[in-house]
């Protein structure tokens, strides 16, 4: 008998550990570089405007606006093949950063650039959530 293929987890280790472990709280939370003040995504050693390496840590709205998405119709992999068609966006945060994403529980073709998201969390086992986006209702 064949197993239900499972997502791929993230590693949850390094620069992105306090990133997932937010998200265990059902927060979105970012770096934001002390040297030039802007927040990123993703989490990483060193700041990706001024290369500063001290952050500190601030809680997302959760909520933005469609940058730009795709829509998957296709996957090799056994685990997306389940979830084909699904949205695969790109996120503008409120605090600035880009995010890569999925826009879940909607009308694929209601998913439009500019649209109004909020974040929810899809919690895949002890250690993570990951960050998902809904449209908001009545958005645009
Ligand atoms: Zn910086």
């Amino acid at each position: 008998m064949e197993e239900t293929p499972t997502r791929p987890l993230p590693d949850t280790r390094g620069a992105g550990k306090q990133y997932w472990a937010s998200g265990q709280t059902g927060k979105l939370s970012l770096p934001k570089c002390q040297a030039c003040g802007k927040a990123h995504w993703y989490p990483r050693l060193y700041c990706p405007h001024c290369s500063a390496d001290k952050f500190e840590w601030i809680t997302c709205s959760g909520k933005g606006v469609i940058h730009t998405f795709t829509v998957v119709r296709q996957s090799g992999h056994k685990y997306f093949k389940t979830k084909v068609p699904y949205v695969l966006a790109m996120v503008a945060l409120e605090e600035g950063p880009l995010l890569m994403t999925n826009i879940i529980d909607c009308d694929i073709d209601t998913v439009a650039i500019d649209a109004p998201v909020t974040v929810v969390f899809d919690t895949l086992g002890d250690n993570v959530s990951v960050p998902l986006f809904k449209l908001v209702a009545g958005g645009k």
